[in-house]
């Protein structure tokens, strides 16, 4: 189930079953508001929902004015240890502040809870494995999900005796149990929404089957409400794979799923090539349809059959293209991608 509580973060209801958006992170100067600004572009033009900056000095949240007036999706915050970098990104009219609360006084967490309600955001409590509270790790021994969990409850109780309900939590782990096991022990604790991602996940090819393992588990068990993929790469890769991610579950709308096999022996048209470039072309493109690219008749009759588009291999060198489930075309292999990129702009 998603959480029962609905949260908005600037323009995006995040929970009470709002569609799962998508989160990144930019990694330029904040203080450099065109780079950070031109990434921030780079980002919602790849399809991202909203977008976290860094503030770890005060030039850095001095220049949040400029970059929200820049940025057509939301702006989240991210403070680590200094409560008054909190308080100056809400006053500048950040939707957001990302805090983790074990590197927090409490009169810290005051202040960033007033000026909240005063200039209205709302915040984020993100517990991470790597900086739980001392008094709970040392009863636990080791940042497990339990202590994660913990630290999480305790943080929301101190934003509720405060009177502060508009925030989510998250629960993040470079260890895929760790972060699953949390985020089912928390949905099942709160109603708070539940931002999703598995923390320092790694590099691309690794980073994102943990992030499609941990995420992944979670959304199909109706658990999550956000979701962020944390690479060692550049922020498109980071939002290519959420979007898949959501693509896989159909959790997300107005998007191409491309069908294509894996080729063998019988193949009979340039599948890797094609779909690849396919994929390409489609990435960010705001339409809801089935595309089926497969080597030959053996299962490319019946995904074609399935398809809006569907392309199989029909003899050696030469593919049938399907519309709808209805024969539309003879084509040779090296006209088939072209054909395909004109059906899917028609469409
Ligand atoms: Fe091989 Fe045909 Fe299956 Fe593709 S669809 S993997 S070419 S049998």
């Amino acid at each position: 189930m998603p959480s029962k509580k609905q949260i908005s973060v600037g323009s995006v209801k995040i929970g009470g079953g709002a569609p799962i958006s998508i989160q990144s992170m930019t990694n330029t100067n904040t203080e450099d508001v065109e780079a950070t600004s031109a990434q921030i572009r780079l980002a919602t033009n790849a399809g991202c929902d909203l977008i976290r900056v860094s503030c770890p000095t005060s030039e850095s949240t001095a220049v949040l004015k400029k970059i929200l007036k820049n940025s057509k999706i939301p702006v989240i915050a991210d403070i680590h240890f200094n409560y008054k970098r909190a308080i100056e990104a809400i006053k500048s009219g950040v939707h957001c502040v990302r805090i983790n609360p074990g590197n927090m006084s409490k009169i810290g967490i005051m202040e960033i809870v007033k000026a909240a309600k005063d200039h209205g955001g709302s915040i984020r409590i993100g517990i991470n494995s790597g900086s739980i509270e001392k008094s709970i790790l040392s009863r636990y021994k080791e940042p497990s999900a339990e202590a994660m969990v913990e630290s999480a409850i305790l943080n929301c109780k101190k934003l509720e005796d405060l009177g502060f309900f508009n925030f989510k939590v998250s629960a993040k782990s470079s260890d895929v149990r760790a972060s699953v096991m949390a985020c089912r022990q928390l949905s099942k604790l709160i109603d708070y929404p539940l931002h999703l991602g598995i923390t320092e996940s790694g590099a691309l090819f690794p980073g994102t089957i943990k992030s499609a393992i941990g995420i992944g588990s979670l959304l199909l068990d109706g658990i999550g409400d956000t979701i962020r993929v944390s690479l060692s790469s550049n922020i498109t890769n980071e939002i290519k794979a959420a979007r898949q991610i959501l693509k896989s579950l159909s959790l997300l709308d107005n998007c191409i799923n491309i069908v294509s096999c894996p080729t063998c022996s019988r193949t009979l048209i340039s599948i890797i090539n094609i779909s690849e470039k396919l994929e390409d072309y489609c990435e960010s493109m705001k339409k809801r349809l089935k595309i089926s690219i497969l080597g030959c008749g053996v299962n490319g009759v019946g995904e074609a059959m399935n398809s809006d588009i569907g392309v199989f291999g029909f003899q050696k060198g030469m593919a049938k293209i399907y519309l709808r489930g209805m024969e539309y075309r003879i084509v040779k292999d090296s006209e088939i991608l072209k054909l395909v990129k004109c059906l899917i702009d028609e469409f």
